[in-house]
């Protein structure tokens, strides 16, 4: 990530890479995260070219098929599902989770570090839930075994000065979120690979994957939760234990932390 973070700082671009988040199966993987400090969205914050006080979301549906047989259209759908149960937050009731439509052009940056996709416009939504990516991917992301043990992730982009330093332009003792990319592993249920058993699914139970648990988890962290756990049970807890829609009650705590006081 520091060398993903030196390349974006030669851009000028004001923006790095803070945090990481992975959600596995089978054995947790630790957070990769650069400061000490969170991170939060600022509201009306002209340089993310944020909807006022709304966050924006978007379902890249280039890569929203599965190798296991789900359509674009299926993924989307599941993905709407879990900002809809986010939404219905108590405390998220003064924040409107707004749908930005996919235009075809292209959403997400992360990718081209891998070189697993192009650099796209970072600023087509504050969230981008980017699609189906290949297991190498998450090889080299995650490291060795990750290919393997990580169903999604969650990465969060900040901003930075001229200097490359974090800002805080609302002074809430908090670094200023500019976009979150979420990415999911297309290697379960690839008949070729050892994931094959495992296959993504609409509400299926383990040990096929459930498309709406992990991006309510993903989509969570996008909402600036982190992880809880692995007791008691949450929507948040880091390893993926089978269909959860409903957000339980330390995910609500969460919410409530980061979003009770919004807009700052
Ligand atoms: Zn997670």
């Amino acid at each position: 990530m520091e060398d993903i973070n030196e390349q974006l700082a030669a851009q000028n671009l004001n923006l790095a890479i803070e945090q990481i988040e992975f959600f596995t199966i089978g054995g947790g993987r630790p957070v990769n995260r650069i400061h000490q400090q969170e991170f939060r969205w600022v509201a009306n914050d002209e340089r993310r070219l944020a909807d006022g006080e709304n966050i924006t979301y978007l379902v890249d549906q280039s890569d929203g098929a599965t190798t296991s047989g789900l359509t674009s259209a299926q993924t989307e759908a599941a993905i709407d599902r879990a900002l809809d149960t986010w939404q219905g937050e108590k405390c998220l009731e003064k924040v409107d989770l707004i749908k930005r439509a996919d235009t075809g052009a292209d959403p997400d940056i992360f990718d081209a570090f891998f070189d697993f996709g192009g650099f796209g416009d970072p600023f087509l939504a504050d969230i981008v839930n980017t699609g189906w990516l290949p297991r190498a991917f998450f090889e080299a992301v995650g490291g060795p075994g990750g290919g393997r043990g990580i169903l999604a992730f969650s990465v969060t982009f900040i901003f930075t000065d001229d200097d490359d330093n974090p800002t805080d332009i609302n002074g809430d003792n908090y670094l200023d979120s500019a976009l979150n990319e979420v990415y999911y592993n297309d290697t379960f249920g690839d008949p070729a690979d050892d994931r094959a058993g495992n296959p993504w699914g609409i509400n299926v139970a383990l040990p096929g994957i459930d498309v709406e648990t992990v991006a309510l988890h993903e989509n969570g962290h996008s909402l600036e939760l982190g992880h809880f756990g692995p007791q008691p049970a949450a929507v948040m807890n880091p390893v993926y234990a089978g269909i959860r829609h409903t957000p339980l009650a330390s995910d609500h705590a969460g919410m409530c932390a980061v979003w009770g006081s919004w807009p700052q």
